[in-house]
């Protein structure tokens, strides 16, 4: 059955608008996958480790039929694919593709939790994921993604994040 997927890209490493595209064709070409809006590409400021590259960022939805530990391995390949090098946490990267949401599953695993762990306090992908689905409510709480990045936006503002 088909699922709707939210998986946000980041590219802080070589051309990041190439990157960025590269990885949307190849998550296009998946089996059983189709890619069904994209949000416009962020510039944001390192996060976590901040004396690095500025990163793009954006967030894609998909339909697709692959199971949610299939298709996390399906992205670490074109991760792989692209170039990734495994190196430190939060470091600059290429290519990092990681599923927020999938469908309304919830998933309690250290390889694979979803709604992804960081979703809720990052601007730079709630604020992308918020152009393409402002109304999407998490399968835990129930909330929406327009309610979890207000709540954001009036602790830290939108500063470090512009869209291009
Ligand atoms: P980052 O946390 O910066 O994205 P990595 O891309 O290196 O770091 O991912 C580290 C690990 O996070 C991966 O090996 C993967 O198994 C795990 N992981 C857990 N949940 C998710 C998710 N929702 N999407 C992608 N990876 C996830
Ligand atoms: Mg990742």
């Amino acid at each position: 059955m088909n699922k709707t997927v939210y998986i946000a890209l980041g590219s802080n490493v070589g051309c990041k608008r190439d990157n960025m595209k590269q990885a949307v064709e190849l998550i296009a070409a998946l089996p059983g996958t189709q890619v069904i809006k994209c949000s416009s590409l962020y510039e944001t400021a390192p996060w976590g480790k901040t004396d690095q590259e500025e990163f793009l960022n954006q967030v894609i939805a998909v339909e697709t039929t692959l199971q949610p530990g299939e298709l996390l391995q399906e992205l670490q390949s074109i991760e792989i694919k692209m170039g990734r090098q495994r190196q430190e946490k939060w470091g600059p990267r290429l290519i990092d593709l990681d599923i927020l949401l999938f469908g309304n599953e919830v998933i309690d695993d250290p390889q694979l939790t979803i709604p992804h762990p960081y979703l809720r306090e990052r601007l730079f992908v709630l604020v992308p994921l918020a152009e393409i689905g402002a109304e999407l409510q998490f399968p835990d709480d129930g909330a929406t993604v327009r309610e979890v990045l207000s709540r954001v936006l009036v602790r830290e503002g939108t500063r470090g994040i512009a869209r291009i």
